[in-house]
């Protein structure tokens, strides 16, 4: 068979380390991260905790691992966390704050991932006494993932913060994506870091590097996260050529989101004018594209199986939707190979 052209829209984290990068972690000063000596490590975790504004870090092989222990410090087992219904911490975790931390959860509903405070402070209850679960935490994506890279607004968020510290109730930021609310926005990452009590961001998506998340908090919070980092079995030694990478990632690749921003843009525009009711472009704000193939006679599994043929790898996430992400290894070329894969197929 001919080499064919692979566009791969699937997902962000599909990102290969590029040269330059494998460059900086093959040079990186190592040591024991379970004895606190890795000095790349270290030095991540502190540029990280300041770029959010928080004193203290922990490196986490994954963002869904540095959530859990976001949650666990904020939640005691019995107690209950709010989040959205498509929230990756409820979703894409398969269960893990219950499985690990006892922790139960409720959920509010949304359109496209972004929060209504009224909804969110209708679903708490905080201090229910002796017979009923209290609320103490509640968690908030931004960007939001399933939503399709829905932006949560600074002054939602803000509201947030002051109406729940009264009751007691902590906030946990999952910014597996919040690179691109920063670049998106230009509100700094430390002004969304500020509302939160933990926060959680991946290096390993729209960054580009191979692996690795970190949690950062207050320094005490931190310490018990390492202890629980351990214990889940996530001590990690010579680590620093892991953190090489994330270095690198935030040297490079933070002020370039723009650029996966602007293509997603096009590639949405492109889809709108064949088929307007598969996409909802005000949803388009970053890198992610839902599309909602409902109202359209292909449904979603044969949308990308049409689409493989021709070279052009998209995600199915179920009978109807569709979604596309673009990424650091998705240049101008690939997404107008996608546009034209996709308004041919859609038309
Ligand atoms: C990717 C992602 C995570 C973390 O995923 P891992 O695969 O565990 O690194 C967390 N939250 C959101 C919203 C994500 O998209």
């Amino acid at each position: 068979m001919a080499l064919m052209t692979l566009v791969d829209l699937r997902s962000d984290t599909l990102t290969k380390p590029s040269s330059a990068m494998r460059e900086a972690m093959a040079h990186a000063e190592v040591g024991d991260d379970v004895y606190g000596e890795d000095p790349t490590v270290n030095s991540l975790e502190s540029r990280v905790a300041a770029l959010l504004g928080h004193e203290a870090g922990l490196f986490t092989p994954t963002g869904s691992l540095a959530n859990q222990l976001g949650m666990r410090l904020l939640v005691n087992p019995g107690e209950e966390i709010l989040a959205d219904y498509d929230a990756h911490v409820v979703r894409a975790e398969l269960g893990a704050a219950a499985t690990f931390s006892g922790i139960t959860s409720r959920t509010w509903q949304s359109k496209n991932g972004i929060f209504d405070i009224d909804v969110v402070l209708n679903l708490a209850r905080p201090n229910a006494g002796p017979h009923l679960v209290s609320t103490v935490a509640i968690a908030i994506e931004n960007t939001h993932n399933f939503g399709g890279g829905t932006i949560q607004s600074l002054d939602s968020i803000a509201k947030l913060r002051v109406a729940t510290l009264p009751l007691g109730i902590s906030l946990h930021l999952d910014g597996a994506r919040l690179w691109n609310a920063h670049v998106a926005t230009g509100v700094p990452l430390a002004e969304y870091g500020a509302h939160f009590d933990t926060v959680s961001v991946c290096l390993s998506k729209g960054l580009g590097a191979p692996i690795g998340s970190l949690l950062v908090s207050s320094k005490a919070r931190i310490a018990n996260a390492r202890v629980w980092r351990k214990r889940y079995g996530s001590g990690m030694r010579q680590v620093g050529i892991l953190a090489a990478a994330g270095h690198y990632a935030l040297d490079h690749n933070v002020d370039r989101l723009v650029e996966d921003h602007r293509r997603a843009r096009e590639i949405a525009t492109a889809i709108a004018k064949v088929s307007p009711s598969i996409i909802d472009l005000e949803s388009v704000m970053t890198n992610i594209i839902v599309l909602n193939m409902g109202s359209h006679s292909l449904d979603s599994p044969t949308l990308a199986a049409k689409a493989k043929e021709k070279g052009l790898i998209i995600g199915s996430l179920g009978p109807q939707t569709v979604r596309l992400i673009t990424h650091l290894d998705i240049n101008d070329d690939d997404a107008a190979f996608a546009i034209s894969v996709l308004t041919d197929l859609l038309r």
